[in-house]
């Protein structure tokens, strides 16, 4: 039987890259967005991969969404984590809503899929967690205090969690990506995005097909060694 996948915000960016990468292995892919139809229905169109609308800050939604999933392809096996969105502004500038949207979303999000998968996950004793952090949840950065914390936040939930998972069969890892060709990214200004490259060791930008490789690696059915880690993708900006 054909794994069951869900990669949330997994129809376009990274996420897409990652609901292809999924499916190359084999798997049966659902992939999660928050609004935009068009690229979602062109995505589904495309990939032959079924598209499903909820946010993922939503707890009940995400609870609903999955149940239905779960009931069209089969119990998820694997979830990754993916979705998410950026607020930018100093802390004197940043509002409480971007704060809170930015960990409802990111971090919130987190907690409220694995709800929805883990129990299963471990009644059935094998499941994969991957959840997208961040360079900048490792590192800091000006003008994301909401951000980098959230991203921090996922990389200590995926610890915390890993250990409730270990002895049952289900890995929970995170990667932190550099800074990756997609729309989030196009949105930073061009003079700022120019000065970032310029810190990236590699001297380019990262696509996203580089991280769906590492997600691939960390869902292997050999994969199961493997627990508790972040893989930082990031073309040397950030080693530790
Ligand atoms: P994009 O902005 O290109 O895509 C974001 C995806 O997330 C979209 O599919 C979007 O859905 C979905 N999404 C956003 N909010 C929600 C929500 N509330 N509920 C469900 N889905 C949602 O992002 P990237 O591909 O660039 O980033 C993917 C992940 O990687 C994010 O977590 C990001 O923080 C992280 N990351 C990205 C880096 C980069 O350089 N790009 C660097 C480090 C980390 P819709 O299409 O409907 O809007």
């Amino acid at each position: 039987m054909a794994r069951i996948a869900i990669v949330t915000g997994g129809t376009r960016g990274i996420g897409e890259a990652i609901s292809l990468a999924l499916k190359d292995m084999g798997m049966t892919v659902a992939a999660n967005y928050a609004g935009n139809e068009e690229k979602a229905n062109a995505f589904t169109e495309r990939a032959g991969i079924k598209s499903y609308k909820w946010d993922v800050g939503d707890y009940d939604a995400c609870q609903t969404g999955c149940a239905k999933v779960a009931e069209e392809l089969g119990p998820v096996d694997v979830l990754v984590n993916n979705a998410g969105i950026t607020r930018d502004g100093t802390l004197a500038r940043m509002s409480f809503d971007d704060w809170n949207d930015v960990i409802r979303i990111n971090l919130g999000g987190c907690f409220n899929m694995a709800k929805a998968c883990f129990p299963g996950m471990v009644e059935r004793g094998w499941g994969r967690i991957v959840n997208i952090g961040s360079i900048n949840g490792q590192a800091g950065q000006y003008g994301q205090v909401n951000y980098a914390a959230a991203k921090s936040g996922i990389h200590g939930f995926t610890k915390a969690l890993a250990q409730e998972g270990a002895k049952k069969g289900v890995t929970v890892n995170a990667i932190a990506p550099g800074y990756i060709d997609t729309d989030m990214v196009a949105a930073v200004p061009e003079a700022v995005l120019e000065k970032i490259v310029a810190k990236i060791p590699v001297g380019r930008l990262g696509q996203a097909d580089e991280i769906a490789r590492g997600v691939a690696f960390l869902c292997a059915e050999e994969g199961g060694f493997v627990t508790g880690s972040t893989l930082s993708l990031n073309g040397g900006q950030h080693m530790y």
